[in-house]
């Protein structure tokens, strides 16, 4: 390529990833403003609604922030909010918030969380455990306090282990000071889950690029992510995780296997043209690819130009209506959206199952229906891809749109919010 061709190409690089970059950053801006703003104290129903008797919640004791729960005069124990203590803890996408209620003898006598950036199907899932619940429930301050999970041998709730973990860990970093700990869970934890999320974004990333025996590498690849990465960790990248992530900052330290894997399936295509991600690693997509292959031909529908145009728009414009929910604090469920809860298989919601189901079917009569007409995470990951030879053009006006519309609902986000907190959610 000549020189002024290479320039022009990296400066259109540098454009879309700097577009990309503000949206993202409004809408950490954002929610970090609003997390300040939204700062709950803690209030008496919510601790009834565990300890009955309780009829005093005095928000104010002591400096480590502990209210006092008491009832007719006698002190019962207290209550804390692991927010904002634990608030860099992330499960599997982002905190979660835990209001702890300590017995007079300082055991955990019960907990609730109180809001969760995780997949609200995760958080259910979690909130409605017992077994998990009476794991922690009668444990004293002192076991708890600065521990983890994994050191406390709890195990994680089927289906919502990264949830589950962050409860128990935000509750041990929340409780460390009461006993003058330091929490043990702020380092960069490297398990075997990410060391096969590693492996899984390196072997995307050579099979992008090499090309001798690639069908046959590519095919037995394919069956590693559909079986590993789908149904055994469940690590599809989803817009409920990139949403989460431009909520609360990348995870780096607490799943730096599936941060990498999100970085790798964003920054390659953008920096080489070279899809990563969609082309070699997505299970969902690799399903889609399979049915296509062995569906009779005769299911095949030929989509009219006129059909084609506006739904090859969906997948962008769903794009523009999570940004903006981001923004604005709209209660979207990101999961719902998209088909990839259903990878976890007893856990997944109907919807999502039926939403998966419903792709699969229609990937036999159109290939890759859901990936060319209904993907939002593909479309994000496709709107910044810059191959070589790429040039000024549609794309690239649909992320100015993008980026307008953001910084507009950014510049204007309380009369939106004010207007939303009327409507009948
Ligand atoms: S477009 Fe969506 S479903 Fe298709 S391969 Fe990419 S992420 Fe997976």
């Amino acid at each position: 390529m000549r020189r002024g061709g290479a320039v022009r190409v990296w400066l259109l690089r540098v454009w879309r990833l700097a577009a990309l970059g503000t949206v993202f950053t409004l809408v950490l801006w954002n929610a970090a403003a609003q997390r300040g703003r939204d700062a709950r104290p803690i209030g008496l129903r919510e601790v009834q609604a565990l300890w009955g008797d309780v009829a005093v919640v005095d928000p104010e004791v002591g400096p480590l922030g502990r209210a006092l729960v008491s009832w007719d005069g006698a002190t019962l124990g207290h209550a804390l909010s692991t927010s904002p203590a634990a608030d860099r803890l992330v499960g599997y996408a982002g905190p979660t918030e835990v209001l702890v209620l300590l017995d007079g003898d300082d055991r955990l006598r019960d907990f609730r969380i109180r809001e969760s950036a995780d997949t609200p199907g995760h958080v259910r899932d979690v909130a409605d455990d017992e077994r998990f619940a009476a794991a922690l429930r009668g444990r004293s301050v002192a076991e708890l306090a600065g521990a983890t999970a994994e050191e406390l041998g709890i195990d994680g709730v089927s289906g919502a282990t990264r949830t589950s973990a962050c409860v128990v860990d935000s509750i041990g970093l929340r409780l460390a000071p009461l006993l003058g700990r330091e929490g043990s869970a702020n380092g960069v934890v490297v398990g075997m889950r990410d060391l096969g999320l590693f492996a899984v974004a390196l072997g995307g990333l050579a099979l992008a690029f090499v090309r001798r025996a690639r069908r046959r590498l590519r095919r037995l690849y394919q069956v590693v992510c559909v079986v590993w990465l789908g149904l055994v960790v469940t690590d599809l990248l989803s817009w409920s995780l990139f949403g989460a992530w431009a909520l609360h900052g990348l995870p780096w330290r607490a799943t730096p296997g599936l941060a990498a894997l999100g970085a790798v399936s964003l920054l390659v295509p953008w920096a080489t043209g070279r899809s990563v991600y969609c082309a070699q690693v997505c299970p969902h997509g690799a399903l889609q690819e399979w049915v296509g292959r062995i569906a009779p031909r005769g299911l095949r529908v030929e989509l009219p130009a006129a059909v084609r145009g506006p739904l090859a728009a969906l997948p962008m414009l769903s794009v523009f209506l999570i940004v903006g929910a981001l923004l604005v604090g709209l209660p979207l469920d990101l999961a719902a959206l998209e088909p990839f809860d259903a990878w976890l298989l007893g856990a997944a919601s109907l919807a999502s199952i039926a939403l998966a189901v419903f792709t699969l079917l229609a990937s036999a009569a159109v290939p890759m229906a859901y990936c060319r007409y209904g993907c939002p995470t593909g479309a994000l990951l496709e709107s910044i891809r810059t191959p070589s030879t790429a040039r000024l053009g549609r794309r690239d006006l649909v992320l100015a749109l993008l980026l307008a519309f953001a910084v507009l609902l950014f510049t204007c986000r309380d009369t939106a919010r004010a207007t939303l907190a009327g409507m009948p959610w």
